[in-house]
């Protein structure tokens, strides 16, 4: 059996990885406590935020199928929310998901798709790889403790691709095609209170102001009860502020929000910040994903196609469709 390694537990490499376990001996490597990447959750006293990745929706029949045993144990749930749009601060246009194709979150907490999917796989928590160093007739992985996690056939990364482009052998054929990739960035703000906020909607969509979204995260179905917000920076303003202090960033989108909600927040027990470096990307054009058959190097994420979960998935999917016959 060949051996190979994927490197990153987001919907990418999971997604990858539960394609051909069968047929190889497969090891995820991931550097977090936790699966599921920009597919996050983080609890705080009695709050609970998505603060990476709000909702998805399902396009194609791979993902469909991927998600429908989810939906059948309840892990995945349409999200009904009262939406609307907002432009600076006022409301133009109102509309319930009940209306339309879902909307879908993971129940109860969104980091939880990627925990399902990762329970018949060989998982490594808490393990950067760092080098990837060619032996005779395989690579060689070594952790952030220059330490060697093994020899493997095949080497893949579910990475943002400027983490890819860092770790990837300069053999790699498609080195420049991830190289071109531009990833922005995206401050999440989470704001947590002891009563809730007399808004009469739950998902909001911001234009004309430095915030792009808004929604009541506690609405979600299946969360715990206290009330909480979740805030999205535009990926304009984060970029321009990457780098800016981090109690400077809360004043300045906590005043935004307050002009786009036209409601006091400074009220919140709860206040935390996430800086994503590499969020998303626009929709790209080209292959869903890199593979040099050569050097037995490949690289999947959503940067290949949309800064999106289905995008994440169809990338280590059609891989694993390219893999198979070779395994
Ligand atoms: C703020 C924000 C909002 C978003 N909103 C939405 C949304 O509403 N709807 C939607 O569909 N999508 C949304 N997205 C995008 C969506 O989250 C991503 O498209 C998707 O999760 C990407 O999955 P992935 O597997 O390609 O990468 P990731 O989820 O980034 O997974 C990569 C994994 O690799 C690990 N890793 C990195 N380097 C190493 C290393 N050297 N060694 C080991 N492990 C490593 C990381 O820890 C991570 O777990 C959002 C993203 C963000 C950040």
């Amino acid at each position: 059996m060949k051996r190979i390694a994927i490197i990153g537990a987001g919907i990418a490499g999971l997604g990858l990885a539960r394609e051909i376990h069968r047929l190889a001996e497969v090891t995820v490597f991931e550097k977090s406590r936790g699966y599921g990447g920009r597919m996050a959750t983080r609890q705080s006293q009695s709050y609970q935020f998505d603060h990476g990745a709000q909702f998805f929706t399902a396009k194609s029949g791979q993902f469909e199928s991927l998600l429908e045993p989810y939906i059948a144990t309840g892990h995945v749930a349409r999200w009904d929310a009262e939406f609307v749009e907002i432009e600076s601060a006022k409301i133009i246009c109102r509309r319930n998901w009940i209306d339309g194709p879902p909307h879908y979150v993971c129940v109860p907490q969104m980091n939880i798709l990627a925990k399902q999917m990762a329970a018949d796989l060989d998982v490594v928590l808490q393990t950067r790889v760092t080098q990837i160093v060619r032996m005779d007739s395989h690579w060689r992985l070594f952790d952030q403790n220059q330490v060697s996690l093994g020899d493997f056939d095949w080497v893949v990364l579910a990475i943002p691709a400027k983490q890819a482009l860092e770790l990837m052998p300069e053999s790699f054929a498609g080195l420049g095609v991830i190289a071109a990739k531009q990833m922005l960035g995206c401050y999440s703000l989470m704001l947590g209170f002891k009563q809730a906020l007399p808004l009469d909607w739950q998902a909001a969509f911001v234009s004309g102001a430095d915030i792009s979204w808004i929604s009541n995260d506690s609405s979600k179905p299946g969360r715990p009860g206290c009330y909480s917000l979740l805030v999205h920076s535009t990926n304009r303003w984060a970029e321009q502020n990457l780098e800016a202090d981090q109690e400077a960033v809360i004043a300045y989108l906590q005043a935004e929000v307050e002009r786009v909600i036209r409601h006091d927040v400074t009220s919140a027990d709860h206040v935390a910040l996430q800086r994503w470096r590499y969020a998303n990307i626009e929709r790209q054009n080209g292959a869903n994903f890199l593979i040099d058959p050569d050097c037995r190097l490949a690289a999947v994420g959503d940067w290949c196609i949309h800064g999106r979960i289905e995008s994440a998935y169809l990338s280590g999917f059609g891989l694993a469709q390219e893999l198979r016959p070779d395994l």
